[in-house]
């Protein structure tokens, strides 16, 4: 579980790296796209991302749990150093990463709550 953030998230993004808590999320949470592919790339998508089979053809990020075992958080998630949460694949990151804007409703509620909330809406064109 990422530690408190007061106040209000900095709308270009400069606290990001010290809350995380949009990429902590239960499974089957950041799926991709075609497009997502393309822009991760095979040995990313082997090391990153899980295919479902329910119904198949989905792939979404893997998730590991927390430290603490009590929730989970994507497998991008670089948690090497206590207290920052950068994504160690940034760059290649998936569109359903940049919906969540700093500031936005779904980035308030993932601060109060500590993880993502049902507030973010992942619809996209297909
Ligand atoms: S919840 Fe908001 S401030 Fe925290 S990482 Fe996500 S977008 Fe950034
Ligand atoms: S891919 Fe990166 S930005 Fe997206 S949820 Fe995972 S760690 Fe966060």
């Amino acid at each position: 579980m990422p530690t408190p953030v007061t106040g209000e998230p900095d709308p270009n993004g400069g606290d990001c790296v010290g809350c995380g808590r949009c990429c902590h999320h239960p499974s089957h949470t950041v799926h991709f796209l075609e497009s997502d592919e393309h822009r991760m790339g095979k040995r990313l998508l082997e090391l990153y991302t899980e295919e479902y089979t329910q119904p198949p053809g989905f792939r979404f990020m893997k998730n590991v749990p927390t430290a603490a075992g009590d929730e989970t958080h994507c497998a991008g998630l670089d948690v090497s150093v206590p207290g920052q949460y950068p994504c160690a694949i940034y760059e290649h990151r998936p569109d359903d990463c940049r919906i969540v804007e700093p500031g936005s409703p779904a980035c308030l509620e993932a601060r109060r709550l500590g993880h993502l909330g049902s507030s973010v809406e992942f619809h996209r064109p297909r």
